[in-house]
């Protein structure tokens, strides 16, 4: 706990339905925040700093919350959310939030902040839903791709990444090609407290990033391409990281987590369609799982200047769905996949064309499976008994 404590009004009240997307981004705005919480009717603010928080470091960090709030907040149209699916009633038998069991049993231990290594039980856990989505991907044809874990930055700039999601990105650098350089970090570099002790001018400049995303990598792989054919589907799972800052608790918020996406190529039509079969055949997979949950409409978490106008942008269109399984322990819901539609954007941006000469129209479902895991956990604890017989057996 922290002795410091700053309680803001907001200058603009903050809509309930926006207070948790502000209070995510509350926690990028200071170094010197520990965390930060925005009451649920969004009349105030609450920010904890850490100790060596100064008289100045204060007026800056209240005057940054404000225009936080302004930029996304003020003139925000409240967007309609759609419930296609709502099974949250599913009885399920536990109520306990998992971690501590998990931690306790060795099932979980945490490496660093959002970094943490899965033991026996979960991962034989997690094999068995990729097994079905890797079902899921079959009745699709879709063709198996394996994708690096570093992304390009040169990639990334042409889709706008840099833009809308900066807050998140995790960057990759290397020590730069100089032997002075190199033999005095080796002499002189060790951890101190949160970091190395190394000079930032020892690193090279940023070529490439730690990958955000899973279909991005396809996109990249097809740039100023002319396709053969008017449709393609794929399928990968790949290792993700997004920067969390201090939303970084649980299993819930990873920096390090893996995402299994199935991916759509075509023309509009086409892509709307596959995602919706998808959609209708995760509905029998998910009750397999006995999933409490819903899916409703939903949006990216773009930083603070592009929120308002993505957002809406996103909404509108209805470009993207959540699966949200419900956290008995908590009585919120946690987004465990989504079904994704970019129309033509990345098809725009990078030049891919179909065989008529139009730009693709791409869609992806994408499933996080450390958040699934923790769901299905939170739902129906660690004892094996418990659990819906189909999860029970197709584990063996
Ligand atoms: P998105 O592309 O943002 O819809 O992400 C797809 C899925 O990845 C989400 O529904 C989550 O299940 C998972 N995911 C996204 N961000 C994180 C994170 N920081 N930690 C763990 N899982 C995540
Ligand atoms: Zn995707």
């Amino acid at each position: 706990m922290t002795d410091l404590v700053l309680e803001i009004t907001p200058g603009i009240p903050i809509p309930s339905f926006m207070t948790g997307e502000v209070q995510s981004k509350l926690a990028y705005v200071d170094e010197q925040i520990v965390s930060a919480k925005v009451a649920p009717d969004g009349s105030q603010i609450i920010i904890y700093l850490k100790p060596t928080a100064v008289e100045d470091d204060q007026a800056r960090i209240i005057a940054r919350v404000q225009d936080v709030v302004a930029l996304m907040v003020k003139g925000v149209i409240q967007p309609k959310v759609q419930i296609l699916e709502d099974y949250q009633d599913r009885p399920v038998p536990s109520k306990v939030d998992p971690m501590q069991e998990l931690l306790d049993k060795g099932e979980v231990s945490m490496e660093g902040r959002g970094i943490y290594t899965l033991g026996p039980l979960v991962t034989r856990l997690i094999d068995y839903f990729e097994k079905c989505f890797v079902e899921l991907a079959d009745f699709f044809s879709a063709v198996p791709y394996r994708f690096p874990t570093l992304i390009s930055a040169k990639y990334l700039d042409r889709v706008n990444y840099f833009r809308a999601f900066p807050h998140s990105l995790s960057f990759v650098t290397h020590l730069r090609e100089d032997l002075d350089n190199i033999d005095h970090f080796a002499q002189s570099t060790h951890w101190e407290g949160d970091g190395l002790n190394a000079n930032p001018d020892s690193f090279s400049r940023i070529e490439n990033l730690i990958s955000p995303a899973v279909c991005y990598h396809w996109y990249f792989a097809l740039a100023d391409q002319k396709l053969k054919s008017d449709h393609l589907v794929a399928t990968a799972v790949g290792t993700c990281f997004r920067y969390e800052s201090s939303n970084l608790t649980t299993l819930e918020r990873l920096w390090n987590f893996t995402m299994r996406e199935i991916i759509f190529i075509g023309h509009g039509d086409y892509v709307l369609e596959q995602r919706e079969i998808g959609r209708q055949r995760m509905t029998k997979i998910l009750e397999e799982f006995g999933l409490a949950y819903r899916v409703e409409s939903a949006n990216d978490p773009f930083f603070v200047g592009e929120f308002r106008k993505q957002a809406a942008f996103q909404s509108a269109f209805q470009l993207k769905y959540e699966i949200r399984a419900s956290l008995p322990f908590s009585g919120k819901t946690l987004a465990v996949g989504s079904y994704n539609y970019h129309q033509d954007f990345f098809g725009r941006n990078l030049n891919i064309n179909l065989p008529d000469g139009s730009p693709i129209h791409t869609g992806c479902i994408a499933f996080g499976l450390e958040r699934l895991a923790y769901a299905f956990l939170s739902q129906y604890g660690l004892d094996i008994k418990q659990w819906p017989a189909a999860v029970r057996e197709g584990m063996q």
